[in-house]
């Protein structure tokens, strides 16, 4: 949600087996966007900045989360819990099981 809602694109994410959240600080604004959209309150924009880190224009790593295969789907998902299917395949799972009386 961050990455999508900067205006300027200084967050951008990779989602694949791992999933990465990169900020690359010579683009950032400081506008606060991204903290207001962050579900989980994660983002907090800092009144202090790193020149050297906005003077090399590097994209910096900020957030890594290995991911899983969902067992179902072969999806790699974020774990939260110890399943092992993917958040739509675990709903999915119980809908059965409640529509089946299992
Ligand atoms: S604070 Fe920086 S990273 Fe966040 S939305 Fe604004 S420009 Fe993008």
């Amino acid at each position: 949600m961050c990455a999508v809602i900067c205006p300027v694109n200084a967050l951008s994410t990779s989602d694949d087996e791992v999933f990465k959240l990169e900020f690359k600080s010579a683009l950032c604004t400081g506008c606060g966007l991204c903290s207001q959209v962050c579900p989980q309150n994660s983002i907090h924009i800092l009144t202090e900045i790193d020149l050297n880190d906005v003077l090399s224009g590097t994209w910096n790593t900020i957030l890594e989360i290995e991911k899983i295969k969902c067992q179902e789907c072969d999806q790699y998902f974020v774990v939260t819990d110890d399943s092992a299917l993917c958040p739509s395949c675990y709903k999915n799972q119980e809908i059965e099981d409640s529509f089946f009386g299992m």
